[in-house]
Protein backbone atom coordinates (compact mmCIF):
# COMPACT_ATOMS: atom_id res chain seq x y z
CA UNK A 1 0.00 0.00 0.00
CA UNK A 2 1.46 3.63 -0.82
CA UNK A 3 2.43 5.29 1.84
CA UNK A 4 -0.34 8.46 0.92
CA UNK A 5 -3.35 5.67 0.81
CA UNK A 6 -6.06 6.23 2.86
CA UNK A 7 -6.02 3.28 5.87
CA UNK A 8 -9.61 2.56 4.50
CA UNK A 9 -8.57 2.75 1.06
CA UNK A 10 -9.87 -1.29 -0.28
CA UNK A 11 -7.67 -2.73 -2.95
CA UNK A 12 -8.48 -6.02 -4.41
CA UNK A 13 -5.99 -7.91 -6.19
CA UNK A 14 -7.73 -9.08 -9.35
CA UNK A 15 -4.79 -11.02 -10.80
CA UNK A 16 -4.36 -13.52 -7.80
CA UNK A 17 -7.84 -13.81 -7.81
CA UNK A 18 -7.89 -15.06 -11.47
CA UNK A 19 -4.37 -17.00 -10.94
CA UNK A 20 -6.26 -18.78 -7.92
CA UNK A 21 -6.65 -22.63 -7.87
CA UNK A 22 -7.50 -25.03 -4.89
CA UNK A 23 -4.80 -27.29 -4.21
CA UNK A 24 -4.37 -30.53 -6.52
CA UNK A 25 -5.58 -28.95 -9.73
CA UNK A 26 -1.99 -26.74 -9.88
CA UNK A 27 0.39 -27.31 -12.81
CA UNK A 28 2.98 -24.95 -13.59
CA UNK A 29 2.67 -22.54 -16.10
CA UNK A 30 3.86 -24.60 -19.22
CA UNK A 31 2.26 -28.06 -18.23
CA UNK A 32 -1.20 -25.94 -17.39
CA UNK A 33 -1.18 -24.92 -21.26
CA UNK A 34 -0.27 -28.29 -22.43
CA UNK A 35 -3.13 -29.40 -20.40
CA UNK A 36 -5.35 -26.96 -21.73
CA UNK A 37 -4.10 -27.32 -25.47
CA UNK A 38 -4.79 -31.58 -25.13
CA UNK A 39 -8.00 -31.38 -23.70
CA UNK A 40 -9.07 -28.29 -25.54
CA UNK A 41 -11.05 -29.59 -28.80
CA UNK A 42 -12.68 -32.46 -27.10
CA UNK A 43 -13.80 -29.69 -24.25
CA UNK A 44 -15.74 -27.53 -27.28
CA UNK A 45 -17.50 -30.46 -28.38
CA UNK A 46 -18.67 -31.42 -25.17
CA UNK A 47 -19.80 -27.88 -24.44
CA UNK A 48 -21.56 -27.91 -27.88
CA UNK A 49 -23.36 -31.37 -27.63
CA UNK A 50 -24.00 -31.26 -24.01
CA UNK A 51 -25.03 -27.04 -24.83
CA UNK A 52 -28.05 -28.37 -27.08
CA UNK A 53 -29.38 -30.99 -24.68
CA UNK A 54 -29.74 -28.21 -22.28
CA UNK A 55 -31.07 -25.88 -24.20
CA UNK A 56 -33.89 -28.83 -25.12
CA UNK A 57 -34.39 -29.39 -21.48
CA UNK A 58 -34.20 -25.79 -20.57
CA UNK A 59 -37.31 -25.45 -23.33
CA UNK A 60 -39.19 -28.75 -22.04
CA UNK A 61 -39.62 -27.14 -18.65
CA UNK A 62 -42.54 -24.73 -20.27
CA UNK A 63 -44.65 -27.89 -19.68
CA UNK A 64 -43.78 -27.41 -15.34
CA UNK A 65 -44.48 -23.14 -16.09
CA UNK A 66 -47.83 -24.14 -17.53
CA UNK A 67 -48.55 -25.56 -14.04
CA UNK A 68 -46.69 -24.13 -11.60
CA UNK A 69 -46.59 -20.12 -12.50
CA UNK A 70 -49.82 -20.24 -15.19
CA UNK A 71 -50.00 -16.19 -14.51
CA UNK A 72 -46.74 -15.43 -16.04
CA UNK A 73 -46.75 -18.16 -18.51
CA UNK A 74 -46.72 -15.54 -21.27
CA UNK A 75 -44.03 -14.35 -20.20
CA UNK A 76 -42.22 -17.60 -19.19
CA UNK A 77 -42.52 -18.14 -23.88
CA UNK A 78 -41.01 -14.65 -24.87
CA UNK A 79 -38.57 -15.38 -21.76
CA UNK A 80 -37.06 -18.80 -23.01
CA UNK A 81 -38.31 -18.83 -26.77
CA UNK A 82 -37.51 -15.46 -27.43
CA UNK A 83 -34.42 -14.47 -25.16
CA UNK A 84 -32.87 -17.17 -23.95
CA UNK A 85 -33.14 -20.05 -26.88
CA UNK A 86 -32.31 -17.36 -29.57
CA UNK A 87 -29.32 -16.39 -27.57
CA UNK A 88 -28.17 -19.81 -26.62
CA UNK A 89 -28.27 -20.16 -29.67
CA UNK A 90 -26.39 -17.56 -31.65
CA UNK A 91 -23.55 -19.09 -29.30
CA UNK A 92 -23.59 -22.06 -30.08
CA UNK A 93 -24.07 -21.59 -33.85
CA UNK A 94 -21.12 -18.83 -33.49
CA UNK A 95 -19.00 -21.43 -31.41
CA UNK A 96 -19.54 -24.44 -33.85
CA UNK A 97 -18.42 -21.93 -36.73
CA UNK A 98 -15.13 -20.79 -35.26
CA UNK A 99 -14.33 -23.92 -33.74
CA UNK A 100 -11.23 -23.70 -34.45
CA UNK A 101 -10.66 -19.84 -33.39
CA UNK A 102 -12.00 -21.06 -30.10
CA UNK A 103 -9.50 -22.86 -29.31
CA UNK A 104 -7.02 -20.25 -29.87
CA UNK A 105 -9.11 -17.92 -26.98
CA UNK A 106 -7.56 -17.80 -23.20
CA UNK A 107 -9.41 -20.60 -21.73
CA UNK A 108 -10.97 -18.50 -18.85
CA UNK A 109 -13.31 -16.40 -21.93
CA UNK A 110 -14.24 -20.30 -23.13
CA UNK A 111 -15.69 -21.55 -19.43
CA UNK A 112 -16.65 -18.11 -18.13
CA UNK A 113 -19.04 -17.91 -21.40
CA UNK A 114 -20.34 -21.05 -20.72
CA UNK A 115 -20.36 -20.58 -17.43
CA UNK A 116 -22.34 -17.19 -18.20
CA UNK A 117 -24.86 -19.23 -19.85
CA UNK A 118 -25.79 -21.12 -16.89
CA UNK A 119 -25.81 -18.36 -14.74
CA UNK A 120 -28.28 -16.96 -17.52
CA UNK A 121 -30.60 -19.55 -17.22
CA UNK A 122 -30.88 -19.23 -13.65
CA UNK A 123 -31.69 -15.70 -13.50
CA UNK A 124 -34.30 -16.17 -15.90
CA UNK A 125 -35.63 -18.97 -13.91
CA UNK A 126 -35.37 -16.44 -10.77
CA UNK A 127 -37.09 -13.59 -12.63
CA UNK A 128 -40.27 -16.24 -13.74
CA UNK A 129 -40.79 -16.61 -10.20
CA UNK A 130 -39.97 -12.97 -9.41
CA UNK A 131 -42.83 -11.92 -11.37
CA UNK A 132 -45.82 -14.81 -10.05
CA UNK A 133 -48.45 -14.66 -7.89
CA UNK A 134 -48.83 -18.57 -8.17
CA UNK A 135 -49.15 -20.40 -5.33
CA UNK A 136 -46.59 -22.47 -6.60
CA UNK A 137 -44.13 -20.21 -7.45
CA UNK A 138 -42.09 -20.57 -4.72
CA UNK A 139 -41.31 -24.46 -5.13
CA UNK A 140 -40.03 -23.19 -8.68
CA UNK A 141 -36.83 -22.47 -6.75
CA UNK A 142 -36.57 -26.18 -7.14
CA UNK A 143 -35.95 -25.82 -10.92
CA UNK A 144 -32.56 -24.53 -10.12
CA UNK A 145 -31.18 -27.78 -8.85
CA UNK A 146 -30.71 -29.15 -12.88
CA UNK A 147 -29.53 -26.04 -13.83
CA UNK A 148 -26.48 -26.58 -11.19
CA UNK A 149 -26.09 -30.03 -12.14
CA UNK A 150 -25.84 -29.10 -15.59
CA UNK A 151 -22.59 -26.40 -15.03
CA UNK A 152 -21.13 -28.79 -12.41
CA UNK A 153 -21.54 -32.42 -13.64
CA UNK A 154 -22.57 -32.17 -16.95
CA UNK A 155 -20.58 -29.84 -18.58
CA UNK A 156 -18.26 -29.86 -16.24
CA UNK A 157 -16.99 -26.69 -15.89
CA UNK A 158 -13.40 -26.31 -14.79
CA UNK A 159 -13.66 -26.21 -10.41
CA UNK A 160 -12.79 -22.55 -10.44
CA UNK A 161 -15.54 -21.64 -12.90
CA UNK A 162 -17.71 -24.18 -11.45
CA UNK A 163 -17.30 -22.50 -8.18
CA UNK A 164 -18.17 -18.89 -9.55
CA UNK A 165 -21.55 -20.27 -11.20
CA UNK A 166 -22.31 -22.25 -8.24
CA UNK A 167 -22.51 -18.99 -6.05
CA UNK A 168 -24.39 -17.32 -8.17
CA UNK A 169 -27.01 -19.83 -8.88
CA UNK A 170 -27.04 -20.10 -4.99
CA UNK A 171 -27.21 -16.29 -4.50
CA UNK A 172 -30.61 -16.41 -7.55
CA UNK A 173 -32.10 -19.28 -5.20
CA UNK A 174 -31.55 -16.58 -2.06
CA UNK A 175 -32.50 -13.47 -3.32
CA UNK A 176 -35.65 -15.58 -4.82
CA UNK A 177 -36.67 -16.56 -0.90
CA UNK A 178 -35.55 -12.81 0.23
CA UNK A 179 -38.16 -11.68 -2.31
CA UNK A 180 -41.01 -13.40 -1.14
CA UNK A 181 -40.10 -12.77 2.03
CA UNK A 182 -43.06 -11.76 4.09
CA UNK A 183 -45.84 -12.19 1.33
CA UNK A 184 -48.11 -14.87 2.14
CA UNK A 185 -48.63 -18.14 0.13
CA UNK A 186 -50.01 -21.38 0.44
CA UNK A 187 -46.60 -23.16 0.56
CA UNK A 188 -44.30 -20.35 1.66
CA UNK A 189 -43.30 -23.43 4.25
CA UNK A 190 -41.55 -24.85 1.46
CA UNK A 191 -39.23 -22.16 0.75
CA UNK A 192 -36.25 -22.38 3.06
CA UNK A 193 -35.96 -25.96 2.52
CA UNK A 194 -35.76 -25.59 -0.96
CA UNK A 195 -32.94 -22.69 -1.10
CA UNK A 196 -31.08 -25.37 1.33
CA UNK A 197 -31.73 -27.75 -1.00
CA UNK A 198 -30.03 -25.22 -3.71
CA UNK A 199 -27.34 -24.94 -1.45
CA UNK A 200 -26.89 -28.87 -0.34
CA UNK A 201 -27.14 -29.62 -4.37
CA UNK A 202 -24.62 -27.04 -5.25
CA UNK A 203 -21.49 -28.14 -2.07
CA UNK A 204 -22.23 -31.81 -3.36
CA UNK A 205 -21.62 -31.21 -7.13
CA UNK A 206 -18.74 -29.04 -6.40
CA UNK A 207 -17.25 -31.58 -4.24
CA UNK A 208 -17.83 -34.34 -7.33
CA UNK A 209 -16.54 -31.37 -9.91
CA UNK A 210 -13.00 -31.35 -7.97
CA UNK A 211 -12.67 -34.86 -7.82
CA UNK A 212 -13.77 -35.25 -11.51
CA UNK A 213 -10.99 -32.86 -12.98
CA UNK A 214 -8.21 -33.76 -10.29
CA UNK A 215 -8.27 -37.35 -12.08
CA UNK A 216 -8.37 -35.14 -14.99
CA UNK A 217 -5.59 -33.98 -14.24
CA UNK A 218 -3.55 -36.91 -12.69
CA UNK A 219 -4.88 -38.91 -15.45
CA UNK A 220 -2.71 -36.21 -17.91
CA UNK A 221 0.34 -36.28 -16.10
CA UNK A 222 0.57 -39.96 -15.96
CA UNK A 223 -0.19 -39.99 -19.92
CA UNK A 224 2.89 -36.97 -20.09
CA UNK A 225 5.03 -39.11 -18.14
CA UNK A 226 4.51 -42.45 -20.12
CA UNK A 227 4.92 -40.68 -23.22
CA UNK A 228 8.25 -39.09 -21.80
CA UNK A 229 8.97 -42.33 -20.74
CA UNK A 230 8.25 -43.87 -23.89
CA UNK A 231 10.13 -41.23 -25.95
CA UNK A 232 13.52 -42.00 -23.42
CA UNK A 233 13.42 -45.86 -24.27
CA UNK A 234 13.20 -45.77 -27.70
CA UNK A 235 16.41 -43.31 -27.85
CA UNK A 236 18.37 -45.58 -25.10
CA UNK A 237 16.75 -48.60 -27.60
CA UNK A 238 18.28 -46.76 -30.44
CA UNK A 239 21.32 -46.16 -28.66
CA UNK A 240 21.48 -50.24 -27.87
CA UNK A 241 20.64 -51.11 -31.63
CA UNK A 242 23.37 -48.93 -32.96
CA UNK A 243 26.02 -50.20 -30.00
CA UNK A 244 25.34 -53.56 -30.67
CA UNK A 245 26.31 -53.59 -34.34
CA UNK A 246 29.61 -52.01 -33.49
CA UNK A 247 33.25 -53.87 -32.59
CA UNK A 248 33.95 -52.55 -29.44
CA UNK A 249 37.57 -52.90 -30.07
CA UNK A 250 37.82 -51.39 -33.69
CA UNK A 251 35.30 -49.33 -33.73
CA UNK A 252 33.74 -50.65 -37.15
CA UNK A 253 30.56 -52.51 -37.85
CA UNK A 254 30.37 -55.92 -36.87
CA UNK A 255 29.46 -59.14 -37.88
CA UNK A 256 25.81 -58.83 -37.00
CA UNK A 257 25.68 -55.38 -39.04
CA UNK A 258 27.63 -56.98 -41.96
CA UNK A 259 24.73 -59.73 -42.02
CA UNK A 260 21.57 -57.22 -42.26
CA UNK A 261 23.50 -55.06 -44.63
CA UNK A 262 24.75 -57.63 -47.08
CA UNK A 263 21.06 -59.07 -47.27
CA UNK A 264 19.86 -55.81 -48.07
CA UNK A 265 21.78 -54.98 -50.82
CA UNK A 266 21.67 -58.83 -51.97
CA UNK A 267 18.42 -57.92 -52.35
CA UNK A 268 18.10 -54.97 -53.78
CA UNK A 269 20.57 -56.68 -56.34
CA UNK A 270 18.32 -58.87 -56.82
CA UNK A 271 15.48 -56.54 -58.21
CA UNK A 272 17.94 -54.19 -59.84
CA UNK A 273 19.95 -56.97 -61.38
CA UNK A 274 22.87 -55.37 -60.41
CA UNK A 275 26.54 -56.96 -59.14
CA UNK A 276 27.65 -57.56 -55.53
CA UNK A 277 31.70 -57.28 -54.69
CA UNK A 278 33.04 -58.54 -51.78
CA UNK A 279 36.13 -58.49 -49.95
CA UNK A 280 37.69 -60.54 -47.51
CA UNK A 281 40.63 -58.87 -45.56
CA UNK A 282 43.23 -60.75 -43.20
CA UNK A 283 46.23 -59.03 -41.92
CA UNK A 284 49.18 -60.91 -42.80
CA UNK A 285 51.18 -62.73 -40.25
CA UNK A 286 49.28 -61.24 -37.16
CA UNK A 287 50.29 -64.42 -34.70
CA UNK A 288 54.13 -63.21 -34.99
CA UNK A 289 53.11 -59.14 -34.29
CA UNK A 290 51.40 -59.97 -31.41
CA UNK A 291 54.70 -62.34 -30.45
CA UNK A 292 57.19 -59.67 -31.23
CA UNK A 293 54.79 -56.11 -29.97
CA UNK A 294 52.83 -57.63 -27.30
CA UNK A 295 48.98 -58.21 -27.51
CA UNK A 296 47.88 -54.68 -26.66
CA UNK A 297 50.06 -53.18 -29.58
CA UNK A 298 48.54 -55.53 -31.84
CA UNK A 299 45.32 -54.68 -30.58
CA UNK A 300 46.28 -50.67 -31.68
CA UNK A 301 47.50 -52.05 -34.98
CA UNK A 302 43.82 -53.74 -35.48
CA UNK A 303 42.60 -50.01 -34.84
CA UNK A 304 44.71 -48.54 -37.50
CA UNK A 305 44.16 -50.94 -40.18
CA UNK A 306 40.16 -50.56 -39.53
CA UNK A 307 40.38 -46.74 -39.41
CA UNK A 308 42.32 -47.09 -43.12
CA UNK A 309 39.98 -49.53 -44.48
CA UNK A 310 37.09 -47.45 -43.23
CA UNK A 311 38.44 -44.04 -44.81
CA UNK A 312 39.18 -46.17 -48.30
CA UNK A 313 35.83 -47.08 -48.28
CA UNK A 314 33.08 -44.39 -47.67
CA UNK A 315 29.38 -44.94 -46.30
CA UNK A 316 28.46 -44.38 -50.12
CA UNK A 317 30.48 -46.68 -51.44
CA UNK A 318 30.09 -49.73 -49.48
CA UNK A 319 30.72 -50.99 -46.08
CA UNK A 320 33.56 -52.37 -43.90
CA UNK A 321 32.96 -54.54 -40.87
CA UNK A 322 35.09 -56.92 -38.73
CA UNK A 323 34.59 -60.24 -39.63
CA UNK A 324 36.14 -61.80 -36.81
CA UNK A 325 39.88 -61.87 -35.25
CA UNK A 326 42.13 -59.97 -37.75
CA UNK A 327 39.97 -60.40 -40.57
CA UNK A 328 37.77 -57.97 -41.88
CA UNK A 329 34.78 -57.87 -44.95
CA UNK A 330 33.95 -54.75 -47.41
CA UNK A 331 30.41 -55.32 -49.17
CA UNK A 332 30.40 -52.93 -52.29
CA UNK A 333 27.03 -52.63 -54.19
CA UNK A 334 26.83 -52.12 -57.60
CA UNK A 335 30.66 -53.38 -58.49
CA UNK A 336 31.82 -55.28 -61.52
CA UNK A 337 34.88 -57.15 -61.10
CA UNK A 338 37.10 -54.90 -61.96
CA UNK A 339 36.45 -52.03 -60.06
CA UNK A 340 35.93 -54.60 -56.99
CA UNK A 341 40.01 -55.63 -57.79
CA UNK A 342 40.75 -51.92 -58.16
CA UNK A 343 39.19 -51.35 -54.56
CA UNK A 344 40.35 -54.31 -53.05
CA UNK A 345 44.53 -53.35 -54.14
CA UNK A 346 43.67 -49.88 -53.22
CA UNK A 347 43.33 -51.12 -49.45
CA UNK A 348 46.59 -52.95 -49.66
CA UNK A 349 48.42 -49.77 -51.16
CA UNK A 350 46.46 -47.26 -48.17
CA UNK A 351 47.68 -50.34 -45.72
CA UNK A 352 50.93 -50.15 -47.00
CA UNK A 353 51.46 -46.78 -46.61
CA UNK A 354 50.19 -46.58 -42.95
CA UNK A 355 54.23 -47.77 -42.14
CA UNK A 356 53.32 -49.93 -39.00
CA UNK A 357 56.32 -51.09 -38.46
CA UNK A 358 56.15 -55.25 -38.09
CA UNK A 359 59.69 -56.89 -37.66
CA UNK A 360 58.35 -60.50 -37.51
CA UNK A 361 56.99 -60.66 -40.78
CA UNK A 362 58.83 -62.88 -43.74
CA UNK A 363 57.53 -61.04 -46.70
CA UNK A 364 57.59 -57.07 -45.50
CA UNK A 365 58.91 -54.68 -43.11
CA UNK A 366 55.91 -53.04 -42.25
CA UNK A 367 52.16 -54.17 -41.97
CA UNK A 368 49.98 -55.74 -44.99
CA UNK A 369 46.47 -57.21 -45.60
CA UNK A 370 45.77 -59.83 -48.28
CA UNK A 371 42.11 -59.36 -50.19
CA UNK A 372 40.08 -61.89 -51.41
CA UNK A 373 37.88 -60.79 -53.97
CA UNK A 374 34.67 -62.31 -55.54
CA UNK A 375 31.87 -60.59 -57.29
CA UNK A 376 28.85 -62.17 -58.43
CA UNK A 377 25.10 -60.86 -60.23
CA UNK A 378 22.72 -62.12 -57.92
CA UNK A 379 19.73 -61.46 -60.18
CA UNK A 380 21.34 -64.20 -62.49
CA UNK A 381 24.11 -66.08 -60.51
CA UNK A 382 22.99 -69.26 -58.60
CA UNK A 383 24.60 -68.39 -55.42
CA UNK A 384 24.12 -67.83 -51.46
CA UNK A 385 25.90 -64.61 -49.98
CA UNK A 386 27.88 -67.68 -47.90
CA UNK A 387 29.02 -68.96 -51.29
CA UNK A 388 30.61 -65.68 -52.00
CA UNK A 389 32.02 -65.45 -49.05
CA UNK A 390 33.40 -68.97 -49.22
CA UNK A 391 34.57 -67.65 -52.99
CA UNK A 392 36.54 -64.39 -51.43
CA UNK A 393 37.66 -67.07 -48.38
CA UNK A 394 39.28 -69.24 -51.28
CA UNK A 395 40.43 -66.24 -52.89
CA UNK A 396 42.21 -64.84 -49.95
CA UNK A 397 43.47 -68.30 -49.75
CA UNK A 398 45.36 -67.60 -52.79
CA UNK A 399 46.47 -64.54 -52.00
CA UNK A 400 48.39 -65.43 -48.92
CA UNK A 401 49.92 -68.42 -50.98
CA UNK A 402 51.01 -66.09 -53.52
CA UNK A 403 52.83 -64.13 -51.04
CA UNK A 404 50.33 -61.72 -49.00
CA UNK A 405 50.28 -57.94 -49.32
CA UNK A 406 48.27 -58.69 -52.31
CA UNK A 407 44.34 -59.30 -53.91
CA UNK A 408 43.36 -61.93 -55.73
CA UNK A 409 40.30 -62.71 -57.56
CA UNK A 410 38.22 -66.19 -56.73
CA UNK A 411 37.61 -68.47 -59.86
CA UNK A 412 34.47 -68.67 -59.16
CA UNK A 413 30.96 -68.54 -58.78
CA UNK A 414 29.95 -66.39 -61.45
CA UNK A 415 31.41 -63.24 -61.99
CA UNK A 416 30.49 -60.70 -64.43
P1 LIG B 1 48.54 -65.16 -41.88
O1 LIG B 1 49.45 -64.18 -42.49
O2 LIG B 1 48.53 -66.48 -42.52
O3 LIG B 1 47.17 -64.61 -41.74
O4 LIG B 1 49.09 -65.37 -40.40
P2 LIG B 1 48.47 -64.84 -39.08
O5 LIG B 1 49.47 -64.94 -38.01
O6 LIG B 1 47.93 -63.47 -39.28
O7 LIG B 1 47.26 -65.78 -38.84
P3 LIG B 1 46.84 -66.63 -37.62
O8 LIG B 1 45.42 -67.08 -37.88
O9 LIG B 1 47.85 -67.68 -37.35
O10 LIG B 1 46.85 -65.65 -36.42
C1 LIG B 1 45.87 -64.68 -36.23
C2 LIG B 1 46.19 -64.00 -34.93
O11 LIG B 1 45.38 -62.88 -34.70
C3 LIG B 1 46.01 -64.92 -33.75
C4 LIG B 1 45.31 -64.10 -32.73
O12 LIG B 1 45.92 -64.07 -31.47
C5 LIG B 1 45.33 -62.71 -33.31
N1 LIG B 1 44.19 -61.98 -32.96
C6 LIG B 1 42.90 -62.27 -33.25
N2 LIG B 1 42.10 -61.33 -32.73
C7 LIG B 1 42.87 -60.42 -32.08
C8 LIG B 1 42.60 -59.23 -31.35
O13 LIG B 1 41.49 -58.80 -31.17
N3 LIG B 1 43.66 -58.55 -30.85
C9 LIG B 1 44.93 -59.01 -31.01
N4 LIG B 1 45.92 -58.29 -30.51
N5 LIG B 1 45.20 -60.14 -31.67
C10 LIG B 1 44.18 -60.83 -32.22
MG1 LIG C 1 43.11 -64.94 -40.12
MG1 LIG D 1 46.26 -63.15 -40.61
Amino acid sequence: MSQHASPLAFSFDWRRLRAWRPPGLRFDPIDEAHFQHAGGPARVMHFASSGVLALFVYNLFLLADRVMIPDVFQMALQVRLLMFTPFALLLLLLGWRFRPFLLLLPVRLLEGAVAMTGILAALSLGWLLSQSTSDFAGMYTAGLVPIIIYGNLVQRFRFRYALAFSLSVVGVALVCVWLRFGQVHAYEVFDIPLALLVLLIAAYTLIMNYRFELEERRRFQWSVRAQTLHKQLAASQAQLDALSRLDPLTGVPNRRHFDQYVQCRWDEALHTGETLGLLLIDVDHFKAFNDRYGHPAGDQCLKHVAQVLQQQVPETAGCVARWGGEEFIVVLPDTDAARAMRAAQGLCDAVCRLGLRHEASSTAHTVTISVGVAVTRPSVAPVTVDGLVAAADAALYRAKEGGRNRAMAALSPVAD
